[in-house]
């Protein structure tokens, strides 16, 4: 964890987005921005910071296969949203990662065992040796179980969303 201040630039490029119509025009458009300023500074956003927040995995995928229909974003509140202070890196990581998320997460319908007013999401875990493993996931508490609803405890690999098409496969 870092307790730096966050590079002056790097706030000032990020705020930019949220006055800028053409990267709030779609979700799209929004999600490539975000992208765009993680890749950019890669002096503040090293892998220590992209792995600790799951950045790398999320940058890494073809954003259009994977925005759902109606995101839980409202891209017109999103500069009374984000245009905060951020302590350090990883707040500011974890609000990116967070709200890429937002756009690509497809919601399993099923309430979290642990903390009920979440809702389990679908992710696709990628092992070492690339295979894969379709899961839900409390994003609030963590709890993860698989498709039958028993809990899941490992092996872990890298967290990734999961498109529409490979849940109606399941
Ligand atoms: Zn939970």
């Amino acid at each position: 964890m870092s307790e730096e201040l966050i590079n002056e630039k790097l706030l000032k490029d990020y705020y930019e987005i949220f006055n800028d119509s053409e990267k709030l025009k779609d979700f799209s458009s929004y999600y490539r921005a975000l992208v765009q300023i993680v890749k950019r500074y890669p002096l503040e956003f090293t892998d220590e910071v992209r792995d600790e927040w799951g950045l790398n995995e999320l940058l890494s995928i073809e954003e259009k296969k994977y925005i759902v229909d109606k995101p839980d974003i409202c891209l017109n509140m999103e500069k009374k949203r984000l245009v905060r202070n951020y302590e350090n890196i990883d707040t500011l990581a974890m609000a990116i990662r967070d709200t890429l998320w937002d756009m690509v997460t497809v919601y399993s319908g099923k309430d979290c065992p642990i903390t009920p007013n979440d809702e389990l999401r679908y992710i696709k875990i990628v092992y070492k040796d690339n295979s894969d493993k379709i899961l839900l996931e409390c994003a609030g508490c963590g709890w993860t179980e698989d498709i039958n609803g028993n809990e899941y405890t490992g092996p872990v690999g890298k967290v990734f969303p999961v498109k529409k098409d490979e849940i109606e496969n399941i």
